[in-house]
This record gives C-alpha cells, structure tokens and sequence, in this order.
C-alpha cells in the first residue's frame, strides 16, 4: 500500500489544468469520496493494527498534498481574471460612444479637399483684427458706404480693434508677406453684429480663396469655380455668374448652382428658380494688390468667398441656422462622414 501511496503522490505532483473547469475534475477524480485517495481511506480499514500509524499519516500527507496542489490550480485561474484592485478583468467595460464630425466641419474639409487638388494651401489668421486688414487694406476708405454694410463687433475704437467680419483679412496678411504666384484658401470663423434667426447668426464660417500671379483672367475665375461646384454637388452641375458689387473686387460677381435637389427644374428649396446662390467672387481690385505692396501693373488675380453654413445646409437640406450651434447630439449623429 505504501507504493500505492508513492505512486499517487509522484502523480498529484505531475498533475496540471488548463483550465478552471479541469482542476475540478482533478479535485473530483482524487479527493471526491470515490476518488483515488478517497478509496485509500476504504483500504485503509484492512490495515494491520500495527502499520495503521504510519499508513494514516502517509495517507493524510498525501490527501493535504494534493488539496493544496489543486487549490493552488484553481486559484491561479480565479487570479488570471483579476486586476490589482481585485477588479474583474472579464466583465464587458462601459461602452465609449463615439462622436462624429461636426457637419460644418466635414464640410469645410471637403471643400479644403476640393481646393486642395488644384494647388491651393490653406492659410488661418487671427479672429481679433485691426480696421486695417478687415476694411482699410481691402479698399473701404474710411467714409466709404461700403463700411456701414458690415454690422461689426467693435472691441476698440480709435485705434479700431474688432471681430473680423471675414477671412479676407487673411488674404490682406498673406499677400502682404508673399508675393506671386499666390493660391490659397483661408478657412475660418467671422462675426457679424446681426440677430440670430433661422437665416443669421452672429457667428458664422466662411471659406475665401484667393489667386494671383501673372495673366490670371476671368476664365481662369469661372473654370476655377465651375470645377468646384461639380466637385461638390455632382458633375451636372451648371453655373451661372450675376454682375455684383464689393469693393476689394472689380469686376465682381454672384456665383449660383443649379438646384441639385430638382436638377434645375424648380423646388421649394431654390424658390422655383432652378438656381441656388452660393458665392461671391470677382478679379481682385488693383488697388487692393498695391495696397498689400503687390504690383498690380505685373500681377493679377481673382478671389471668392462663401459661407459654410450656407453650403450645408443646402447639401444636407437642413432648415434651420441654429441646429448648427445647438449641439443636440441627435442632430448630430446624423453626420457621418469620411471627411
Ligand atoms: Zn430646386
């Protein structure tokens, strides 16, 4: 019986699991009642009276030894599950919900995009200006009428500090430290004094672009601009150019889409004209060249200018301003997009 003892114990010794189910069926198969060390206490009642000492010892040795052997298997399974605070390490975590792009921020990736293709880099400036990157460079003399079209958010006056009222102080700050060739767009936030609506907001995005080099012609302009609208709203999408007026450009024009929504045939959304305004452009003005200390007897160029709101609303059929600014996540989630 002694062998028997000795063989067992050089078995438990061995013994390994894989599992935590397995080191049960180990804890089962020798220290149930009928496992192989259990069936040794039944054998152990045939004992001569005289070995019964020495046998139960040798017995219980072996019983302790595989206990812990197999505790010791079980415990490094319920272990492998836990962190140092002793913190389930299996449980499912919290779901981290995941954002979206803003929709008026894939927008203007996606014109940045557009732009992009042809060679345009994107150029930021300051949002707080001084009157004269926002007014003066761009050719509105002080008592120009021009001026009073802009409701401006003043900090200062005299000197005057304000809230730019458009990016095209950008394209006064880069042409003043490059000269041409220049092709650029200038992304960012402006601020116009008017009351929020459906329509308006105080605060809005506009994306400029501005070219300038030697022979640039109004054909350059309008294939420029015919390139963009496709890009953007699809390859049978027509232009059509109105006579405008701005003072920092000359000739200067309106730029419209035909509606993508009814394929120029009239809907409620283009007020059955079939167009949809969404630019305004024109040959930069000489003197807005000399202005920035580019010589406008050697260079030319055009620029343009539109509203990011506007452009997504149109492409995404949204009616209201205001959801843009609200951040209603249900609104929102709505926006998916690779941009
Ligand atoms: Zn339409």
């Amino acid at each position: 019986m002694l062998d028997k003892i000795k063989a067992l114990q050089d078995e438990v010794a061995a013994i390994n699991a894989a599992t935590k189910e397995e080191a049960e069926e180990l804890r089962i198969k020798y220290l149930s009642k009928k496992g192989l060390i259990g069936q040794l206490f039944n054998e152990f009642k045939t004992v001569p009276a005289e070995h019964k000492k020495a046998m139960g010892a040798a017995i219980n040795d072996l019983k302790v030894f595989a206990l812990e052997k197999i505790n010791t298997l079980k415990d490094s399974f319920s272990e492998s599950n836990l962190g140092a605070n002793g913190v389930d390490l299996t449980l499912p975590g919290e779901a981290m919900k995941l954002g979206t792009r803003h929709p008026l921020a894939v927008v203007r990736n996606e014109i940045i995009e557009i732009f992009a293709r042809l060679g345009f880099v994107v150029s930021e400036g300051p949002e707080i200006e001084d009157d004269w990157h926002v007014f003066s460079a761009l050719n509105f003399p002080p008592e120009h009428p021009a001026r009073d079209m802009q409701d401006t958010f003043f900090i200062e006056k005299d000197p005057d500090v304000l809230l730019r009222t458009h990016t095209s102080s950008v394209q006064v700050r880069m042409m003043e430290k490059t000269q041409p060739p220049i092709r650029a767009i200038f992304p960012g936030r402006v601020f116009r004094n008017e009351a929020i609506s459906a329509r308006a907001h105080c605060i809005f995005h506009q994306i400029e672009g501005l070219y300038v080099d030697e022979n640039v012609s109004f054909a350059d302009l309008k294939q420029t601009l015919l390139y963009f609208a496709r890009e953007l709203f699809g390859e049978k999408t027509e232009i059509r150019l109105r006579p405008s007026y701005f003072p920092f450009t000359e000739p200067s024009a309106e730029m419209d889409v035909s509606c993508s929504i009814c394929g120029g045939k009239g809907c409620n959304v283009c007020k059955y004209t079939g167009w949809l305004e969404i630019l305004g452009c024109g040959m930069v003005d000489p003197n807005v060249l000399n202005l920035s200390g580019i010589d406008s007897e050697k260079f030319n160029g055009f620029a343009f200018g539109m509203g990011v709101e506007r452009i997504a609303m149109l492409k995404y059929g949204v009616k209201d301003l205001r959801l843009f600014f609200e951040n209603d996540v249900r609104f929102l989630n709505q926006f998916k997009s690779a941009y």
